[in-house]
């Protein structure tokens, strides 16, 4: 039986999501069958029940490289000599472009392509809201304040849901080290009068799986069709994950060896 939409609203309610804000990060795949697809998906998030829901929007392709007139910084997660990508040199990245990674999945896709829904002005790690607060969580993001929605969202009450994806996904565990004290890697984008500014971004994901002992106590489990739900109070994410990175720093190196990134923001991030 393909899931429907109401599968969908049934377990947002199970969970206890009621008119709240959640943040979103899923794959649509991970259900097996959808009647409608990803805005099925959404739409059972959304539902009438005046829910806020927010998703990455990631638009690493905006990306240029770090502009001549600026030295390298240190610790930026970026091996000697790499300027930057160029899949962004003479583009403008705008709230307004519809523009969305593809790895961010087609419900985060079917968000960003909504009426009326809002995103973040940050080139490069954009979050975008549908719903009542969707306007006042995405409008705190900036260019160096990248996870602001993000602390919002937990000073709300807010939940982070994940749809068949695993921690690696769940971008508030980078909020999680800014808040331990690691500063964000700088990238560039180019800014609306199409010069490079810098921005603040999120490091390695790839080894958040070790968090799943510390937030194993605060999980709710359900499933919808073949996906997993997990779902997690965001500000219980944010102050438990924040003082484990506190108390052991190499808590999020990945299992790559050598990788920059890790071993950049485990030593503070950039200075
Ligand atoms: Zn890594």
């Amino acid at each position: 039986m393909p899931i429907s939409s109401r599968d969908v609203r049934s377990a947002a309610d199970r969970m206890g999501f009621g008119s709240g804000l959640v943040m979103v990060h899923g794959s649509l795949a991970s259900f097996g069958r959808v009647r409608g697809g990803a805005p099925s998906v959404l739409g059972g998030l959304l539902e009438e029940r005046g829910r806020t829901v927010m998703v990455p929007a990631f638009s690493w392709a905006f990306g240029v490289p770090r502009p001549r007139s600026l030295a390298p910084l240190a610790r930026n997660g970026v091996d000697p000599g790499f300027r930057g990508p160029t899949g962004g040199v003479g583009r403008v990245f705008t709230p307004e472009c519809g523009e969305v990674d593809r790895d961010m999945g087609a419900v985060a896709a079917a968000l960003v392509g909504m009426p009326g829904a809002a995103r973040g002005a940050h080139p490069l790690n954009s979050l975008a809201a549908a719903g009542p607060m969707g306007d006042a969580l995405v409008s705190t993001q900036s260019l160096l304040d990248v996870y602001a929605p993000i602390r919002a969202l937990a000073a709300h009450g807010g939940f982070i849901l994940l749809m068949g994806v695993g921690l690696d996904s769940m971008t508030a565990l980078h909020a999680a080290e800014e808040l331990a004290g690691r500063r964000p890697f700088r990238r560039w984008a180019n800014g609306p009068d199409g010069q490079a500014v810098t921005v603040a971004v999120g490091g390695c994901s790839r080894g958040f799986g070790a968090f799943a002992e510390i937030l194993a106590g605060i999980e709710q489990r359900d499933r919808v069709g073949d996906s997993l739900w997990r779902a997690f109070s965001a500000r219980d994410v944010l102050c438990l994950c924040a003082a484990a990175i506190r108390e052991n720093p190499e808590l999020t190196r990945c299992d790559r060896a050598g990788c920059t990134r890790c071993a950049d923001a485990i030593a503070g991030g950039p200075v």
